[in-house]
């Protein structure tokens, strides 16, 4: 049957995800969207389509790409969307379909258990200096690794992801042993890498999309040619992430990383043949005399870096530090170029201290068109040079609709807030890509109310974060919690939090939980919020910042109020953001308009979405953000938000409460 007749069967009230899937109910915007997607899988080029919350967008590109029998590479912003598709979406669409499939995953090395390192772990001293909760983990570990076929650290859930037995158990490319590993056979990495390329569908995420179209190690660029369909779901993460992987990063922490593996050598087979000490000792030296310069700032900051140096050091100072530090890797190069053949470890060494000293000599001149510089300084002192977007390098890449036969389709919830999708499509270079929008079935005036309080302090009012806490506090209590508080800055979560807690200490007249960012893992703390909307607990305020705007499903009752604090402008200082704005002034454009503002809805947009997430589901949301009333612009970010009826004063918004807490609390889905 041609495609796009099979693709029409398939979302048919007839067909066979009626008969399969319960629940499943045809819909014209999810249909429209499967038959966009099966038109550029017949003739190629790039398709951007921004499917509404509830579309249905997954199965709407996965039924067509699935029955076209083309190879296909699916690749999320997150681990948790991949984990969705492969476990779950994927095998159950392709059986509902009748279309086996060979299916892979590949994730980046740092997913997966390295054997090699696990011994090491085991037999080595550096498990024995974990604090004891992590301590505890290597023994299940060891039996996991027995068993395990994937040896995917996600098969591992209770393991926090930051804890810092992971380093000891996975690998990076700069200690993997590769050829001369003696568990190369088995090892995780290679099969996961072997299984991709054998597969039909692959899911990856951006991450290694980008990681690999630099540095060609994971397996994605062996992959990309030989797939016809290549789908990017969670798209508008694309810009932010190529980024991150585009930009080249060197400093201190992975010099000192060296260091310590320099003095390691004390201990080594060729402990005899050099000056390891005094090797290890320039390196760490040079790399701790350039973090002095910045005086050990509170908290991580990205300082501009102009042509003589970053602002507010002295050019002599950080010019002569830089050559210090370029001086002790070269020094430690000579030795161990030397050395190199001697063993395998020593020729990786090499490899790394060249790197290193290639990266550093690339920050050495004036700053090339088209990009910029920027220091991160912390505990640490990162070297960073970023292109302004990644247009250069998606246009090297995605072919456009008369140039290519495969075909590229990059779906979200939000992509723009035109019908061009401008916001998504110009930085990714994706201009002359067929556009699609497809509206979210909610009835939105129905099931949601958006209330903006007339009068709050302004943003920037040292009160503010208490009015916001007071707010909450009272609907919270009142609602039985259910509440999700989203800030824009991490000082703001803590602000709330403890405004929050000193407001419910006053209160005799209930209780509720506060949760807050950083308490516990994202995983945990959504979990804990879950758990007290049951009716037999008293009820959970969450408050959180960027982690939370997007990628977080709680369906049904458990979330029945969405706090904004303030608009999600990003920091105009940012290094990045101001060489943007920058460029695009000198174009002729306006920063503010063509930049900051749809930045700014596609953020609140994305946040706003984590409200109404069924058809039954029901809720309040509130910016407690005065500039929507005050400003020019304002209409425009209100244009931005799915079409809520909206509370006006303190009478609609109370009404509006005591309508939510009257209704009944069943036990949520998430
Ligand atoms: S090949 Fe590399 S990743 Fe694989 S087990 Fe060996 S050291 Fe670990």
């Amino acid at each position: 049957m041609p495609l796009i007749a099979a693709v029409r069967q398939v979302f048919a009230p007839d067909g066979p995800l009626v008969r399969d899937l319960p629940g499943f109910v045809p819909r014209t915007g999810q249909t429209d969207m499967a038959l966009a997607v099966a038109r550029t899988v017949q003739g190629g080029g790039a398709l951007v389509v921004e499917a509404g919350t509830g579309v249905g967008k997954t199965f709407a590109y996965l039924a067509p790409a699935l029955l076209s029998g083309a190879r296909v590479l699916v690749s999320t912003a997150t681990k948790a969307l991949q984990d969705q598709l492969f476990l779950r979406d994927i095998p159950r669409l392709a059986s509902s379909l009748g279309a086996p499939v060979r299916l892979a995953q590949l994730k980046g090395r740092s997913s997966y258990l390295c054997l090699q390192r696990l011994e090491d772990a085991l037999l080595g001293e550096a498990a024995a200096h974990l604090p004891l909760a992590q301590r505890r983990w290597i023994e299940p570990v060891r039996l996991w690794a027995q068993v395990t076929r994937s040896g995917d650290i996600a098969e591992l859930p209770e393991l926090d992801e930051a804890s810092p037995l992971l380093p000891l158990l996975t690998s990076t490319r700069e200690n993997c042993l590769g050829a001369s590993c003696v568990h190369a056979e088995h090892c995780h990495v290679n099969v996961a890498r072997r299984t991709a390329l054998a597969a039909d569908v692959v899911v990856v995420n951006h991450h290694l999309f980008f990681a690999d179209l630099r540095v060609r190690e994971s397996g994605v660029a062996e992959l990309l040619p030989s797939a016809s369909v290549v789908i990017f779901d969670e798209a508008h993460q694309i810009n932010a992430t190529g980024l991150q992987f585009l930009a080249v990063q060197t400093g201190t922490a992975a010099w000192k990383r060296l260091a310590a593996d320099l003095l390691r050598q004390m201990t080594g087979p060729l402990r005899g043949y050099a000056d390891w000490q005094s090797l290890s000792h320039s390196v760490s030296q040079s790399a701790q005399e350039l973090v002095a310069l910045f005086h050990g700032p509170a908290s991580v900051q990205r300082v501009p870096w102009m042509d003589s140096g970053p602002a507010g050091i002295d050019s002599l100072a950080w010019h002569a530090a830089l050559e210090q530090v370029s001086v002790a890797l070269e020094r430690a190069l000579s030795t161990l170029d030397l050395l190199a053949d001697a063993d395998a470890s020593m020729q990786l060494l090499s490899q790394r201290a060249r790197a290193l000293h290639q990266q550093l000599s690339g920050f050495g001149g004036a700053t090339p068109a088209g990009t910029v510089q920027w220091v991160e300084v912390g505990q640490q002192v990162r070297l960073c040079a970023s292109p302004l977007d990644i247009s250069a390098v998606m246009q090297a890449h995605v072919a456009l609709p008369e140039q290519s036969s495969r075909a590229w389709i990059f779906t979200s919830a939000t992509l723009g807030n035109d019908d061009a999708l401008s916001w998504f499509v110009t930085p990714c270079g994706l201009r002359g890509a067929r556009t699609l929008r497809v509206e979210s079935p909610f009835d939105y005036a129905r099931q949601a109310a958006l209330y903006v309080p007339q009068a709050f302090p302004e943003p920037a009012h040292p009160g503010h974060s208490a009015a916001v806490a007071a707010l909450v506090g009272a609907a919270a209590m009142q609602i039985g919690g259910r509440t999700l508080v989203l800030t824009t800055t991490l000082r703001a979560v803590q602000a709330v939090r403890k405004a929050l807690q000193e407001f419910i200490a006053q209160r005799d007249d209930g209780d509720i939980t506060i949760l807050a960012q950083g308490d516990a893992s994202k995983r945990e703390l959504l979990e804990r919020f879950i758990e007290q909307a049951s009716p037999s607990e008293k009820g959970a305020v969450l408050v959180a910042s960027a982690a939370f705007w997007e990628g977080i499903d709680l369906a049904g009752d458990v979330l029945q109020l969405l706090v904004i604090d303030k608009l999600p402008f990003a920091p105009p200082d940012d290094p990045l953001v101001r060489a943007q704005a920058d460029a695009c002034t000198a174009a002729g454009g306006n920063a503010f308009k063509d930049i900051h503002l749809p930045h700014a809805a596609m953020v609140l947009k994305q946040g706003a979405g984590r409200l109404i997430r069924t058809e039954t589901d029901r809720g309040i949301l509130v910016v407690c953000d005065t500039r929507l009333h005050t400003r020019t612009y304002g209409k425009k970010l209100l244009q931005a938000l799915p079409p809520m009826r909206r509370l006006h004063d303190q009478a609609d918004w109370q009404a509006a409460l005591a309508e939510l807490s009257t209704r009944a609390a069943p036990q949520p889905a998430c």
